[in-house]
């Protein structure tokens, strides 16, 4: 399955782009409007988008091979995001950009539901624990955590 292109805003015209685009054009024009997009840092623009997008394909690859790898490896999902979602600095643009920061909260909601939609229903989907965490939830009210599995 093929990666899904980095996107981009002009923030002159308001359209989006992708990434690919303003390297394929190698102007740094807007790929809509045709204004350019950072003057005096088309190289910069250029170089910077190319890498992002290499970058990607390179973390995507990296990740769905580890997740395919048999045995007991299970990378956390959320380390990964977390990077994207703070380290970017992207709060910043967010906070002076109302409307994009609404249309990014959207459609990270419309991901965060899908994955949701994963998890089993709290009653009836759920398969009945055994007796033994059944006794331990009783005694302690919580959840025991499963026993490692030995080598
Ligand atoms: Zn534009």
């Amino acid at each position: 399955m093929p990666v899904t292109p980095i996107e981009a805003r002009c923030r002159r015209c308001g359209d989006d782009f992708h990434l690919f685009e303003v390297r394929d054009h190698r102007r740094g024009t807007c790929p809509r409007c045709g204004w350019i997009l950072t003057p005096d840092w088309t190289a910069k623009l250029l170089e910077d988008a190319a890498r992002a997008d290499i970058a990607q394909r390179h973390l995507v690859g990296a990740l769905r091979s580890l997740r395919n790898l048999p045995g007991n490896v299970a990378v956390r999902p959320h380390t990964v995001l977390r990077n994207l979602f703070e380290e970017v600095g992207w709060q910043r643009d967010l906070v002076e950009d109302p409307v994009l920061l609404r249309e990014e909260l959207r459609e990270l909601r419309r991901l965060l539901a899908a994955w949701e939609r994963l998890e089993p229903a709290a009653t009836g989907a759920a398969p009945e624990p055994g007796w033994l965490r059944r006794a331990a939830r009783a005694a302690t009210g919580r959840s025991p955590r499963p026993a490692p599995v030995a080598a």
